[in-house]
């Protein structure tokens, strides 16, 4: 049993203000793991008051003493690898390559940051003002439970690389990999205050960090209702603020798109993280002259997914996070096929084989038209539909018909084809033939998918205000 009952403020491990303890489950076994007790707002309001104390000289650190501490910070995140791998599988149910690439993102992000950080240009000339880049401020950070670790690491490593000092409030159904991160951070020998780290509920010390008067920024991901929230109560304190929210994104295959490589992609893109991704391709759009083909091999392909013990090299799709995941992805399920979608592969229930742990079967819609409930909303698990559509331009009305606008993907032999598809689809990033990360460009949401972008330039743009100096 795993008991964490501190948190970090002001450079140090205390016992928190807060008394309420959460319980952690693991995924796969529906077993209570551990215990955390939570911070409360009064917690938070100390660690907003330390990250504002470390802003006053943080924020003129030079670039060379923060690149040296990303390093740092790299380093002991990199040196914690596998006891993050192992929390990661443990409280969060991940598969163990999909675990084994979140324990290393982690680290990596740190990196990303370092040179970006690099070739930034704190200061230009405009005409004939001086316009410098300067950091907004105490940033809060709030992340979901899909991917905490790397959501913890990648904002503060961008925050760090502006010169903020941050409040991070991480999920609380991830605590075992909070402890880890925490741990190694504070090995790298930050200044104290400059982050700090309060697990507590969303709606008391998340609340709090976005109410508070001191905080310039919030970075947050998650929910879409959520993240509505947020806007909403930041706006008293005029709050720069920056959203990832949920997708619904479409898989567009194109009619000369080559099965053999755009089934597999497509498949992998709907069901990366267990379907707890929130750049799951969904909605899989399909030429209806070659419906029959498309189904007929995303149906072998979906069968031969493992949903199954995370532990196992040959389980692609883990548990899902929680028993109220579990029952969420269930509903979705029942509510297709009571609007008429038909199920080429899964279903509900586990597994074949599986009597406990929060298991999904893969499953996939054929039949779906772009009004059911299973094509609108986010479900968050390996639930796939496919729509059938008659010629591009339909296509490409179906994938814009959403409100959300994160991420899309197509597939088509005819590259300038496939770039002219892309180009009218209203989504923050299009992967065409791939599945590929590039942290360099910026990732974000069109319409409810989000605010702002992270990563790169932009991201790291996300955390400074322009200031514009003219003199006689
Ligand atoms: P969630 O919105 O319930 O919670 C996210 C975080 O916000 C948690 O730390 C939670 O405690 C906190 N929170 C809850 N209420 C709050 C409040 N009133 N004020 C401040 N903070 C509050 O989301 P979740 O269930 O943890 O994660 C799943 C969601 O995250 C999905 O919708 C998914 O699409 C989204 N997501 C988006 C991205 C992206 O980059 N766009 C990435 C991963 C997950």
């Amino acid at each position: 049993m795993h008991t964490i009952d501190h948190v970090y403020i002001d450079g140090a491990f205390v016992v928190p203000h807060g008394e309420e303890r959460f319980e952690l489950f693991n995924p796969a076994t529906e077993e209570v793991i551990g215990t955390v007790r939570l911070a409360d707002a009064e917690d938070a309001r100390r660690a907003i008051a330390a990250a504002k104390r470390a802003f006053r000289s943080f924020s003129r650190s030079t670039v060379a003493e923060r690149i040296a501490l990303l390093q740092r910070m790299h380093d002991a995140i990199a040196a914690r690898e596998d006891d993050l791998f192992e929390a990661i599988r443990l409280e969060y149910g991940a598969p163990v390559s999909r675990g084994s690439w979140m324990a290393k993102h982690a680290s990596s992000v740190f990196l990303d940051a370092i040179d970006t950080l690099r070739h930034y240009d704190f200061e230009r000339r405009m005409g004939i003002a001086t316009v410098v880049m300067q950091p907004v401020g105490v940033a809060g950070l709030i992340t979901p439970w899909n991917s905490n670790a790397g959501f913890i690491c990648g904002k503060l490593a961008t925050a760090i690389a502006a010169g903020c000092t941050v409040v991070i409030k991480p999920s609380e159904m991830s605590a075992l990999q909070t402890k880890i991160v925490t741990e190694a951070l504070h090995e790298a020998g930050a200044p104290a205050g400059v982050f700090n780290i309060v697990t507590g509920r969303g709606d008391v010390v998340g609340a709090e960090i976005v109410g508070s008067p001191d905080v310039a920024k919030i970075s947050f991901t998650g929910s879409t209702a959520v993240g509505k929230g947020i806007v909403r109560d930041g706006a008293a304190t005029l709050k720069r603020v920056t959203l990832e929210l949920g997708g619904k994104s479409p898989s567009v295959i194109l009619d000369d798109a080559d099965f053999g490589k755009a089934v597999p992609l497509a498949v992998m893109a709907g069901f990366n993280n267990s379907g707890q991704a929130c750049i799951a391709g969904t909605r899989i759009l399909v030429p209806r002259a070659r419906l029959a083909e498309f189904e007929a091999m995303a149906k072998d392909a979906v069968d031969a997914v493992v949903s199954g013990d995370p532990n196992d090299p040959a389980t692609t799709v883990g548990p899902m996070v929680s028993a109220k995941q579990w029952e969420r992805v269930q509903g979705y399920i029942r509510k297709g096929i009571d609007e008429g979608a038909r199920l080429l592969a899964g279903g509900e229930g586990r597994p074949d084989g599986h009597d406990r742990g929060w298991l999904v079967r893969p499953t996939l819609f054929t039949d779906v038209t772009n009004d059911m409930t299973i094509a609108r909303e986010e479900i968050f698990g390996p639930v796939l539909s496919i729509i059938a559509y008659d010629d591009e331009e339909e296509a490409i009305a179906i994938a814009n018909d959403t409100p959300y606008g994160l991420q899309a993907y197509v597939h088509s032999t005819d590259d300038a084809r496939a770039l002219r598809v892309a180009s009218r689809i209203d989504a923050g990033r299009v992967l065409i033939n791939t599945l590929a990360h590039e942290p360099k460009a910026p990732f974000g949401g069109f319409k409810q998918s989000g605010q702002g972008r992270e990563y790169g330039v932009l991201g790291l743009e996300a955390y400074l205000e322009p200031k514009a100096i003219l003199s006689a």
